[in-house]
C-alpha cells in the first residue's frame, strides 16, 4: 500500500507510535535461517523441525537432531526462537512412528496427540532441543502444536521445564484452545496462534481445498473475532500472543493483527520488510481502530475494505 511504501522498517517491529510488535521467521531448514537473519528477522517466531525426521525410517539419535537443530539456531545466536515440537500425524506421516492411515487425518491423532502415547519420542526431541540451544546461544523457548486444553499444555509445559528449557508456549489452532486462551496462558508463558489450522478448524473446510479457498481466507470476520478474544485474554495476563499462520505475512492484515493485541508476528523472510514497514507507518490507535472495523465486517472483502478506509 502507499502508506506502507512511504515508512522504512529499520529492523525492529514498532508501530508509528513506537508500540513493539515483533517481526520474526517462520523456518524449516539450515538454509531458511541463514536467509530469514539476511533479511534481518528479529529471531524465529516458529522453527518446523520436521526436516529432521524426514526420510527417516527410524527416529534420529538425541545426538542427530541436536546437531541438526544446533545448525538452524547458529545465526540466531542471542535471540529469541521458537522451536515447535514435532507436528506429524496421517496427514504428515512419518514412517517411524507406525501411524497408519486414519479416515480424517486433520481430526486424527496429530500434533502433540501423538505424544500422549509416545512420551518418549518428545522427551528425546526436547532433550536434543535444550542441547542445540545451549551449542548456539539462542534464546529457545519450545512450543507444542495442535493442543486443545488448558490440561494438555499444562501436561506440556511440565516436559519442557524438566528438560530444562525455560519458556514454554503452545500453538493456538484448535478453535477449543482459542476459547480457553486464558487457561492456557495460566499453564505457558506464551501462545502463538497457527491462523493455517485455526482458519480450517474455524470454518470445517480443508485447507488445502481450493473450492474452500474463501472460508479459508484470514480476513475472515469469525477468524478476527476468535483471534481477537486471544488477544484480550494475553492483555489481562500481560503475555505474548504471536501469529505464526500466513495471515501474518500479509503487510494490511499484519497491521490489524496488531490491532487486535498480538505481540509477534512470524512469516517467511521474504514478507519481512513489507510487514516491518506496514507497522512503522500506523499508530496503535489507529491499527486498533482499523481492526474493530475489520472485525465487525460481513465477510473478507468488506473486511480488507474497511481496515484500510479507517484511521
Ligand atoms: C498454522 O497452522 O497456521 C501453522 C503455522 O502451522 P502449519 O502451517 O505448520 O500447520
Ligand atoms: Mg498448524
Amino acid at each position: 500500500s502507499e502508506r506502507a511504501a512511504a515508512a522504512e522498517w529499520d529492523g525492529t517491529g514498532r508501530t508509528s507510535d513506537g508500540h513493539r510488535v515483533k517481526v520474526l521467521a517462520n523456518v524449516g531448514s539450515p538454509a531458511d535461517a541463514r536467509a530469514a537473519a539476511e533479511a534481518g528477522a528479529e529471531g524465529v517466531g516458529l522453527f518446523r523441525t520436521e526436516f529432521c525426521y524426514l526420510d527417516a525410517d527410524q527416529e534420529p539419535s538425541v545426538e542427530t537432531q541436536r546437531a541438526a537443530y544446533a545448525e538452524v539456531l547458529a545465526p540466531f545466536a542471542g535471540k529469541p526462537v521458537v522451536v515447535r515440537t514435532l507436528d506429524a500425524g496421517a496427514d504428515k506421516p512419518l514412517s517411524f512412528l507406525g501411524m497408519g492411515t486414519e479416515p480424517n487425518p486433520a481430526l486424527g491423532v496429530r500434533g502433540l496427540r501423538v505424544a500422549f502415547d509416545r512420551p518418549d519420542v518428545l522427551n528425546r526431541q526436547l532433550e536434543a532441543i535444550a542441547g542445540a540451544a545451549a551449542d548456539s546461544g539462542a534464546e529457545v523457548s519450545v512450543m507444542a502444536p495442535m493442543v486443545a486444553t488448558a490440561e494438555e499444555a499444562a501436561w506440556f509445559a511440565e516436559r519442557v521445564r524438566a528438560a530444562g528449557i525455560e519458556r514454554a508456549g503452545v500453538m493456538v489452532e484448535v478453535p477449543a484452545a482459542a476459547l480457553c486462551a486464558a487457561e492456557i496462558l495460566r499453564a505457558v508463558d506464551f501462545v502463538s496462534i497457527g491462523t493455517n489450522d485455526l482458519a480450517q478448524y474455524v470454518f470445517a473446510a480443508d485447507r488445502m481445498a481450493g473450492a474452500l479457498a474463501e472460508l479459508n481466507d484470514p480476513w475472515q470476520p469469525a477468524l478476527l473475532r476468535l483471534i481477537g478474544t486471544i488477544g484480550e485474554a494475553g492483555r489481562q495476563v500481560d503475555k505474548s500472543i504471536g501469529v505464526c499462520g500466513e495471515a501474518a505475512s500479509d503487510p494490511e492484515l499484519a497491521g490489524v493483527l496488531a490491532g487486535l493485541g498480538v505481540t509477534s508476528l512470524s512469516m517467511n523472510a521474504g514478507s519481512l520488510q513489507a510487514v516491518g514497514a506496514a507497522l512503522a507507518a500506523r499508530s496503535l490507535s489507529d491499527l486498533q481502530a482499523a481492526a474493530e472495523a475489520a472485525r465487525a465486517a460481513a465477510g473478507p472483502g468488506q473486511s480488507r475494505q474497511a481496515a484500510k478506509s479507517t484511521g
